[in-house]
């Protein structure tokens, strides 16, 4: 049986977070309004687990806002709730995400104890201008020291990422990436910003001071970066924000680049640049074979199979194949 990944995921929102980041408003986001009780965190994990067959990969994951900023007690709580699945060999792993200035070595020691495997900080950006603009009361050096010391106490680390944040532009998004290849992340996630309700970042939009990026725009911007982390064999855990997270029902979207297949639309905005690269001419009899590695099949095809659409301007006929011997965006054309 191959062997899949799941990660529960555990949303505690934004409750203890003293900051206000342009951008959040982490009760709409998260879709809760009060931090779980550690017995609703253990129903979940029982009806998830319930869902997921032995034998696999699973880990829990303690996401929405700001974990290690939390009390200790209550960090210590929900954590050790969670302990009797890594003792059963239920659970293989613990993450958290928190945020760059609340990681310090007392911190890591205690998560250690607790099992905590993978550790995701919101770095947004590590352009200083961008993190002030964006009210994230952090400096780029607290990003980097922490990610260090993550490191270094021996956990992965995961950099999460967002564009068109105020003052952000695609040089900064390209530089935002490398810095996060440079610092050694494992993972990370890119999210586009959103104009989401009852925000600061909704008051700069409707007073004219901010403009959220087009979807285009949007796009493109991250097509320029998942093939650098790609080829840095950075693993892409998400692009866009998930639809569940309050965003579907557009009782919270204002304005912004949201859309459900956000990610798909980037993959196929990638293969659609690396396939218009190529030169067909007088082909119109030929069949062209398109091999690319494995899982990269429908990104390839392109989103409502426009990137099959472009190349039947000039073939035949398009097969699409897939090789476990090609990696990223490798391809094999042949014609016949
Ligand atoms: S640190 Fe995180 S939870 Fe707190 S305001 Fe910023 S984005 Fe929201």
């Amino acid at each position: 049986m191959r062997v899949r990944h799941f990660t529960i995921p555990v949303f505690i929102p934004e409750e203890a977070c003293p900051n206000r980041c342009v951008f959040c408003n982490q009760h709409r986001i998260a879709g809760a309004e009060c931090a779980p009780s550690v017995d609703e965190v253990v129903a979940k994990v029982d009806e998830h687990l319930l869902t997921i067959p032995d034998g696999n990969d699973v880990e829990i994951g303690f996401f929405g806002g700001n974990f290690t900023g939390i009390q200790v007690e209550e960090q210590k709580a929900y954590l050790n709730s969670v302990q009797p699945y890594f003792e059963s060999g239920r659970i293989n792993g613990i993450r958290i995400s928190t945020r760059p200035d609340y990681i310090s070595t007392e911190i890591l020691l205690m998560l250690k104890q607790y099992h905590v495997s993978t550790i995701e900080l919101g770095a947004q950006s590590l352009d200083e201008e961008i993190l002030k603009l964006s009210g994230r009361g952090h400096s780029a050096a607290q990003v980097h020291k922490a990610s260090q010391m993550i490191r270094e106490n021996g956990f992965s680390l995961g950099l999460q990422m967002m564009i068109g944040l105020p003052g952000d532009t695609a040089e900064r998004s390209i530089y935002t990436a490398k810095e996060i290849i440079r610092l050694g992340a494992e993972c990370t996630r890119i999210y586009p910003t959103l104009v989401i309700k009852e925000t600061e970042l909704e008051q700069l939009y409707l007073e004219g001071k901010y403009q959220p990026l087009s979807q285009e725009e949007a796009i493109s911007r991250v097509a320029d970066i998942v093939p650098l982390f790609i080829e840095a064999n950075v693993k892409i855990l998400r692009i866009g924000l998930h639809p569940s997270e309050g965003l579907l029902d557009n009782t919270s979207l204002v304005a912004g680049p949201f859309h459900v297949a956000f990610g798909e639309l980037v993959f196929s905005e990638i293969w659609r640049r690396l396939l218009s690269n190529m030169v067909f001419e007088n082909m119109k009899r030929n069949i062209l074979t398109l091999t690319v590695a494995a899982g990269m099949r429908n990104a390839a095809i392109g989103h409502k199979a426009m990137n099959k659409a472009i190349l039947l301007e000039s073939f035949r006929k398009v097969v699409f194949e897939e090789s476990a011997e090609l990696k990223g965006f490798e391809y094999h054309a042949d014609t016949a």
